[in-house]
């Protein structure tokens, strides 16, 4: 397949930025909690089994696009997008909530970490899936439509769960706070590099 026929397609939340961070920051979850945390790392999308998804929605459409400018990019999002555009047309594909804001706001932050107008913001991700297209989503759903619907897809692991689980382990062997912030890094390292080289393979037709 020649290099430019291959359409990247890079999901934010959870992928790119950090949504449950800023979840956790605005609805004062105590995610150190053992039991917190487990359900935090259960699945791609589990705040709204700590808060209830109305309260949860109300809350973040009151504060406006604001909200969503302000979510966090994660260190690895620039490599992943830089990486991925040298293997093809790469492109963010990102869900909105049901309020404006919401787009809005993902316009921003796109704007302001990435100034490209390389995005692509609607709810039926399944409608770019093709041959030549490749979807990285966080979101099992999102990843098994992807791909019933023709296309390649990669599901980016639960950044939660990954670096929780390092933060445990490294605190467990005593490692200073420093250190464990690094190896949390490391660990999503991995993920993102062993997602870069799927998406070489399907770019050089290997799977
Ligand atoms: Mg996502």
């Amino acid at each position: 397949m020649p290099e430019h026929d291959l359409r990247i397609f890079i999901d934010l939340d959870g992928v790119c930025c950090d949504w449950v961070g800023k979840a956790i920051q605005t609805f004062g979850i105590n995610a150190d909690d053992i039991d917190v945390s487990r359900i935090l790392s259960s699945c791609d999308f589990s705040v709204n089994k700590l808060v209830s998804e109305r309260y949860m929605w109300d809350i973040i459409d009151d504060f406006g696009p604001q909200w969503w400018e302000d979510i966090a990019i994660f260190p690895w999002a620039k490599r992943l997008w830089n990486e991925c555009s040298q293997l093809g047309e790469t492109c963010f594909l990102t869900k909105p909530s049901k309020e404006g804001s919401s787009a809005a706001g993902k316009l921003n932050w796109i704007k302001e970490h990435f100034c490209t107008d390389r995005f692509m913001i609607g709810p039926r991700k399944h409608l770019l899936a093709s041959p030549n297209s490749v979807l990285i989503d966080d979101m099992y759903e999102n990843v098994a439509n992807f791909i019933q619907w023709g296309g390649h897809a990669k599901l980016f692991p639960n950044a939660f769960e990954v670096m929780s689980r390092e933060q445990t382990n490294f605190r467990i062997e005593g490692f200073d706070e420093r250190t464990i912030q690094t190896r949390r890094g490391q660990a999503m390292d991995i993920h993102v590099n062993a997602i870069i080289s799927d998406v070489r393979r399907i770019r050089d037709g290997e799977t």
